[in-house]
Order: C-alpha cells, then structure tokens, then sequence
C-alpha cells in the first residue's frame, strides 16, 4: 500500500509540474502523449484505491491558477475540461454510460474537431465585447480583453438590432498551420528560436502582458459553446446553438455534423482522421457531445468535465527523444543530406527512427547536437522533423556534427558552391550512390544517345552487378545480357549494336554526357568550342573557365571541383580507353575564321540570337565584340530598337548589318526558331 501512496505521490507533484509549463509557462518539457498516460494512471490509481484521493489531486482539477500579472476574471459557469478517450473500447464505454444515464437505447451526438488551441471565453453585454478571459483553473481566469480585441476573427459587436443583455461565446484561440508555419520561418530567418507546435504559439502569443506583441501573431478564433446567456433563448440543440453562433458571424468548424449512436461517433472519428493533415488548423482529436440540451442537463458534470461529451484523441503528432547520432546520406544526385537517428519514438501514429535535418545551415540554426533531447513532429505523411531541442537537458558530452570532407560512400571530395545550402559529393561518374543517375545521365540522347538504354534497364544492370560506372557498358558481353530478364537475344544485340555506336560522338556531347553540374548541352558546347579539346578543358583553372562565354564563377567551381577530382578523372580515363572518340574541333585556320581581325558591335535585339550567342558565333569566327562604336569598329549588327550606338555608327559611316547579313558573313543559315 505505501507503494501505492508513494506512486500516487510521485504522479500528482509530476502532473502539477507539468501543468504549470504547460499552462502557465506556454512551455511543456514532456508530450502531451506522456502526459496523458501519467495522468490515466493516477486516476486508475485512484478509482481502485478512492483513499489515495486527495482534494488537490491533478485528476480533479481543471488547468491552472491564473498567471500573475493578469487580472483576473471570475468564470460564473465554470469552464471545465473534456475526458479523454483513446480507444474504440474507450468511446464504446462513453456511449454505454451515456445511454444507461438517460435510460435510452440510441443517442445523437454533435461531433466536431478538438481545436489544439487554447480555451477562452468573450462576454457580450447588450452585443457589446466587454471582457475576454482564459480558462485558468476553470473557476478563475485571465483577464486578456485587449489582446483578444486583436483578433479579426472574433466579433467586437453581435451584428443584431436588439441585443441580448449577455451572451458569453466560448470557444478556442489557435494559430491557422500557414500563419504558424510563416511564424516560424520568420522566427528561424531572425536567427530566433521555433515554436513547437502552433498550440504553444497561440498560448504565448495571446497571453501576453503587452496587446501590442499579440497584435503581432496571427491568431485565430473558432467558438464551440456559450457560457452565460440573458435574454436570448437558445435552441435545443447543440448543433442548432453552431448555426446561431455562425450567424452570429463567429467562425465555427465547417467538419461538424449529428450522428447516431457509437457506429455514427466511430465512422466521424475515421473521417475527420483522414481529413486531418489537410485542415487548416491543427486538432488533436475530436469532441462528441450528446446533442440535446435537455439530455445534457440531465447527465451533468462530474469535478473537472462534463458526462455527456468527451474528446476522442488522435496519435499525437510530437515526442520527445534522443539523437542517438547524425549520418550522412548521399541521394542520387550527389546531394549530402544529414539524418538524425534517433531513439525510436512513437508519434503521429508510428515509430520513427530517423528525420532528415536538410542541410548543416539547419542544424546550426537549431543548434541540434548529437545526445542532445529534441521535439520530433510528424504531422501526416509528412516526413519526421526535428522540430526543436531541449537545451535545459543538454548533456555534457553532446557533439557537433561536422559535414565530412569526404563522401562517405565513394571517399570523393565533399564540395559546397557559394550559392547552395547543399554539400555535395564530387565523384559522379564514380560514387555508388549515384550510378544510376550518372548512368542515365550519359546514356540519353542528347548525350552519348545510346538507344535502350532506360531507367528499368540501369537498375537492371548496376542491381546485377554487371556495369558499375559508364565504361563498363563498353566492355559487356552478349551472353550475360541476353540472361536478364525480359531480355532476350535480339534486344541485347541491338543493344551492344547501339553502345558501340556511341562512341562516335562529339567533344560537347561527351562533356556533356559526364553529368557534370550546371553543366547543360549547351555549356558543355561551348567548352568544346573553347577548349578545342579535353586535355585542354582538363587543365583549366577555374580562371580560365571563366572566360567561356555564360560560364560564371560558381558554374567554373563546380566544372574545376568535377574534374580535379581523381575518381572522376580515372573513369574518363577508362572511357577513353574503350575507343570513344569525336572529330577533332576545327583548328582555327583563315578560312573558318571569317571574321578575324575584325571589330564588331551589337545594339537592339535580334530577331533569333540572343546577344551572348551573337557574341559566341562572332568569336568563334575570330571575331572582336566591343561594347562602343568608334573609329576602329568594322561592322555595328542592329537590330530592333537598336539605340545611340547606330546613331554613331551612322556619324561614323561605319557599315551596319542586320543579324541575316552577320549570319552570311558567318557563312551561317538562320537558326531555326
Ligand atoms: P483538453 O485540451 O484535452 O480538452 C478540453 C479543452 O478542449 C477545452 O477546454 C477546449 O479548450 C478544448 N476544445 C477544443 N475543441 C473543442 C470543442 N470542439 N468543444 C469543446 N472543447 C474543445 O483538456 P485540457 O484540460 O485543456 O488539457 C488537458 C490536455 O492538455 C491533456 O490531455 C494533455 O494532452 C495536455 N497537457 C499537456 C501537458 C504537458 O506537459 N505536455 C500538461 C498539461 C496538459
């Protein structure tokens, strides 16, 4: 027995620490979900054992005393709390005893979501918003008239011509999840910490001393219930009581609705489960109320909540757990991503042992170390996040994590350019992670253009061990090919036929072909045209890159940081080996160069060049693009709405041509459109 007594010791000072964070501090330390299970036991506890029942005892109590600082507001019908039910045999039991106290066979029940915001209370005197409170202990609450004022959404007037002497609205203040999510973003952009749920926001935000700071958070409200009510007469239902109050232009839940019996409670509950990641706002469940009033009367209240309505909960959405350590994982296309594993943790309906944390800029913003404790959400489908860390229970040894120089799965170079959050490996003609990609990526047609060469059959391939980078596609043999299946003899000769084909190309299409980043076709057109060969590109410093017509400092990093690195270097060298050649880019010689020597200037816009591929066919012709006119210029292209730089080739007498005589000069055709 002194067990017991010492169990129930233990469980009431716990719940009354937690309720203080919770409801006076807007900070719980522990998820509602454990919360919820201390609290049930010590009930159990005390319906088995009634003399362990003190009257301070958590389970008889309703939220906590007003904060101090608030005036405070007397609640003349009590706002109480709802009873939980987590299961079908929870809600079973609920029905049952709601039918054996009304002595019927079937009741109706008003259904509606559980808002997870926090319960206030707005008294309308001659239609007039006097006073808004919280609900703290239930008996007495906060005084929070101004900053509930702020909210848009709840009516400072009733919109009737003979207002009742009063009506008191109760209902819940929320954030909307996009305004929470924007809060948020706000707040990370600040360098601020996050707020772990729109629940916590909402409850700082509105209990705030200062009605400027709630003014600032976009708060909502939805009312569920009236309080004290003169001189209006209600109608017999609750449901009925939603449709006055909603012309009464409060916002109410559009997902209410009446059924009958615990089949009907059930089949709601499964509905609005479904429905629940695409709300608008954040539920925690949802609340049955027996539906007529007369009924509800006759049922009553036990201490803290009503008999005729219970909230039927969902999983929740957050834990608490540990980081057990941070891994690196490397996607397809090279990207590094950081994954927390954690210590496994029920939430949002199943047991998560990872979440991504993005990048090493996230984890630095929310300070997140490897032992640390942290919030882990898992709202939907969506995948689990580490929300925020619980720097209070920081363990001494708790590590940084530090991005590896290396890729973990390939051992190539780990690069990060100046305009991405992302790090990523180097070696992508050679790093496991990314064979498929890579593959994929030379085989199409605008690369090496090897016919058949798919998705379906990469995987087969690189899953069958038979290719592991792109130079062992030059070296299969027939048999091994024709055994895959959905094969067949025919199919894998005319794909050897089709590889050995593809190594005839072009120097572009092979710069192309090696999936190098921000390098598309036409870049890596260009740096053929440039470099007039690969030694040459191989050579080049992120300097020399530059001076490739569209090719910027990050796109020269990424070129260089492509090339330097040796895996890569090696498959090139491999690919080479396997017979893959391409014509050689014209040596400049007189003849190919019409316009050597020659000066030119570009003004207005061209009906099918654009100005930088004028510029890269005038250079490629070993022409001169000069930004001004003058005396040593040959020849000004103009075209439409060309400005003072014709004027001045006109003073100057200087030749003018339109973009099809530059073409005929180039010995070139119009490009097609
Ligand atoms: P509750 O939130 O479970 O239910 C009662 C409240 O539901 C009402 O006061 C009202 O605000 C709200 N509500 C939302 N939609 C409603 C609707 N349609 N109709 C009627 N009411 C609606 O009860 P509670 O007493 O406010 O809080 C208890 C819960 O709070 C616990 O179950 C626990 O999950 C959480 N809590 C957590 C901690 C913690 O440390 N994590 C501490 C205390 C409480």
């Amino acid at each position: 027995m002194s067990d017991l007594a010492a169990r129930a010791r233990t469980l009431r000072e716990a719940l009354a620490r937690y309720n203080h964070q919770y409801y006076v501090l807007d900070a719980p330390t522990v998820p509602d979900a454990q919360y919820d299970a201390l609290f049930r036991e010590l009930q159990q506890l005390e319906a088995a054992h009634p003399e362990l029942l003190t009257p301070d005892s958590p389970t008889l109590r309703v939220g906590a005393a007003p904060r101090d600082g608030f005036q405070e507001v007397t609640h003349r019908v009590p706002m109480l709390s709802l009873n939980n039910g987590f299961s079908e045999a929870d809600i079973q039991n609920f029905d049952r005893r709601v039918r054996e106290g009304l002595g019927l066979t079937e009741v109706d029940y008003a259904c509606e979501p559980k808002f997870d915001g926090l319960a206030v209370s707005l008294l309308y005197r001659n239609g007039v918003l006097v006073e808004g409170s919280t609900r703290g202990d239930g008996e007495t609450g906060e005084d929070v008239t101004a900053n509930l004022r702020t909210i848009r959404a709840i009516p400072l007037r009733l919109p009737l011509a003979d207002p009742p002497p009063v009506l008191e609205v109760r209902g819940e203040v929320l954030m909307l999840k996009q305004d929470f999510a924007a809060l948020n973003a706000a707040q990370a952009a600040r360098g601020e910490k996050a707020f772990v749920n729109p629940r916590n926001a909402a409850a700082g935000a509105l209990r705030q001393l200062d009605p400027a700071l709630t003014a600032q958070r976009p708060l909502s409200f939805f009312a569920y219930g009236v309080g004290e009510v003169e001189g209006l007469d209600l109608p017999p239902t609750h449901a009925l009581l939603m449709d006055v109050l909603a012309r009464l232009h409060f916002p109410v839940a559009t997902e209410r609705a009446v059924v009958r019996g615990v089949a009907g409670l059930l089949q709601y509950f499964e509905r609005i489960g479904q429905q629940r990641a695409g709300l608008c706002y954040d539920i925690d469940g949802v609340v049955y109320k027996v539906d007529a009033f007369r009924l509800q009367q006759a049922l009553g209240f036990v201490s803290r909540a009503p008999r005729f309505a219970i909230a039927h909960k969902f999983p929740a959405e957050e834990a608490l757990t540990e980081i057990v350590d941070i891994d690196v994982q490397v996607g397809r296309t090279g990207a590094l991503t950081p994954v927390a594993r954690l210590k496994p943790v029920f939430v949002g309906g199943v047991t998560v042992t990872n979440a991504t944390l993005h990048n090493e800029d996230e984890i630095r913003r929310k300070d997140i170390r490897i032992g640390d404790q942290v919030w882990v959400r898992r709202a939907g489908d969506v995948i689990p996040e580490v929300v925020a860390v619980v720097l209070a229970q920081r363990p001494d040894n708790a590590r940084q994590f530090i991005m590896p120089m290396r890729c973990p799965v390939c051992g190539s170079a780990v690069t990060r350019t100046a305009d991405e959050a992302t790090s990523r490996c180097s070696g992508g003609l050679f790093c496991p992670a990314q064979r498929k990609q890579a593959l994929l990526h030379f085989a199409q047609r605008r690369a090496m253009d090897i016919d058949g060469l798919g998705e379906k059959l990469v995987d087969q391939l690189v899953d069958g061990g038979l290719v592991r980078a792109a130079p062992d596609l030059y070296t299969l043999a027939l048999e091994p090919l024709a055994q895959l299946p959905r094969m067949g003899m025919k199919s894998a000769q005319n794909l050897l036929a089709a590889i050995a084909h593809s190594r005839q190309t072009t120097l572009g299409r092979f710069i192309f072909a090696l999936g190098i980043r921000n390098v598309g076709e036409a870049t890596a057109r260009d740096l053929a045209r440039h470099f007039g060969d690969l030694p040459a590109l191989l050579a080049a410093t992120p300097e020399a890159l530059q001076a490739v017509p569209d090719v910027g400092p990050v796109v020269a990093q990424s070129i260089h940081d492509f090339l330097a690195e040796p895996h890569n270097r090696d498959v090139i060298a491999r690919l080479l080996e396997q017979g893959i050649h391409w014509p050689e880019v014209q040596a400049p010689t007189v003849q190919a160069r019409p316009l050597a020597g020659l000066t030119l200037v570009l003004t207005g816009t061209l009906p099918h060049l654009s100005r930088s591929e004028a510029q890269v066919r005038i250079e490629n012709a070993g022409g001169k693009v000069a930004g001004s006119v003058s005396k040593r210029t040959h020849y000004v292209v103009a075209g439409a709405d060309a400005g003072s730089k014709l004027e001045q080739a006109r003073t100057l007498g200087i030749q003018v041509l339109d973009e099809a005589q530059l073409l005929s000069l180039l010995n070139q055709e119009t490009p097609s459109p």
